[in-house]
């Protein structure tokens, strides 16, 4: 069941820990819950790689986005519903402030593991992104703030996500035992062991994101909050069906991981459902749209 093929230059299986088989059971078993008369799909899986400076990976953070039911939903859950059902399955969950209205998003956890809850507009879509925690194949490393997938923005080129300066893996200071007694990194202004890129945050600021856009030819704005409205496509009979569509695609710069807002509305004799988020590649807009038909 592991999903290879989206490390890119990575090739070869990759054993499947108990922790992932744990997981994508729990999402499933939490989503069956919550829509008894309707089977969870699980929309794709995948693994985000953890390397330090070495392309080579160190460690690999198993992934499964699930979506609970697209559409129509009848008996669609409250929001409330599917918090509790994470409560009552073990897990702490917390809904987060709401910044686009009709949208609803919380986070749940247990121990090292992570759920993005998502429930858009309309209602739009409902969804689970759950992760492992980092499994390392050699050394155990501690957990990095940010994978690929999950950090809130594009991730650092320089720390991939550490946060901290890889020369010295953040130790800026050895002693001298380690043959260098100061690393470089101690006179950035972030601080000693931090990683000069991006200041420790692991992520890029927004002035590095508007460099990066730049550098892939993008429009320096994001059209502010306004959501986008490509043109709709047809082919598609349920929300569900439309959004597994647009999980598998990828953007432009090569990379699939995006995290999905959608608006479900009704227009004339059809719905209209609206996909949009930000490449976490390269930190385009990327926007879809689909005609589907009237439950
Ligand atoms: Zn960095
Ligand atoms: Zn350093
Ligand atoms: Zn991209």
């Amino acid at each position: 069941m592991t999903d290879t093929t989206d490390e890119q230059g990575h090739e070869g299986a990759l054993a499947v820990p108990e922790s992932a088989v744990w997981l994508k059971g729990q999402l499933l078993e939490i989503a069956s819950a919550l829509s008894p008369d309707r089977r969870p799909v699980v929309v794709r899986e995948w693994t985000d790689s953890v390397r330090l400076r070495d392309p080579a990976p160190v460690g690999h953070r198993f992934l499964f986005l699930v979506c609970v039911s697209g559409d129509d939903r009848p008996s669609s859950p409250g929001f409330d519903d599917v918090l509790n059902a994470f409560t009552v399955a073990g897990w702490n969950a917390h809904q987060r402030s709401l910044s686009h209205p009709g949208e609803s998003w919380a986070t749940a956890r247990r121990e090292d593991f992570e759920v993005k809850v998502y429930e858009g507009n309309g209602p739009g879509i409902l969804t689970f992104t759950g992760w492992t925690p980092v499994v390392y194949t050699e050394r155990q490393l501690g957990q990095p703030p940010f994978t690929l997938s999950t950090a809130s923005g594009v991730l650092c080129d320089d720390c991939h996500g550490w946060g901290v300066c890889l020369l010295c893996e953040g130790r800026a200071y050895s002693g001298g035992s380690g043959g260098y007694g100061r690393c470089w990194c101690v006179a950035n202004n972030a601080g000693p062991g931090k990683c000069v890129e991006c200041a420790g945050r692991g992520f890029l600021t927004p002035k590095a994101v508007s460099w990066k856009r730049k550098q892939y030819g993008l429009p320096d704005a994001d059209g502010g909050d306004a959501f986008p409205q490509p043109p709709a496509e047809d082919g598609h009979d349920s929300n569900t069906s439309a959004f597994t569509d647009v999980s598998q695609r990828s953007c432009a710069c090569g990379e699939f991981r995006c995290f999905w807002r959608n608006i479900l509305s009704e227009a004339d004799d059809h719905l209209l459902s609206r996909f949009a988020g930000t490449c976490q590649g390269c930190a385009a807009q990327r926007a879809y749209a689909f005609t589907l038909p009237l439950p």
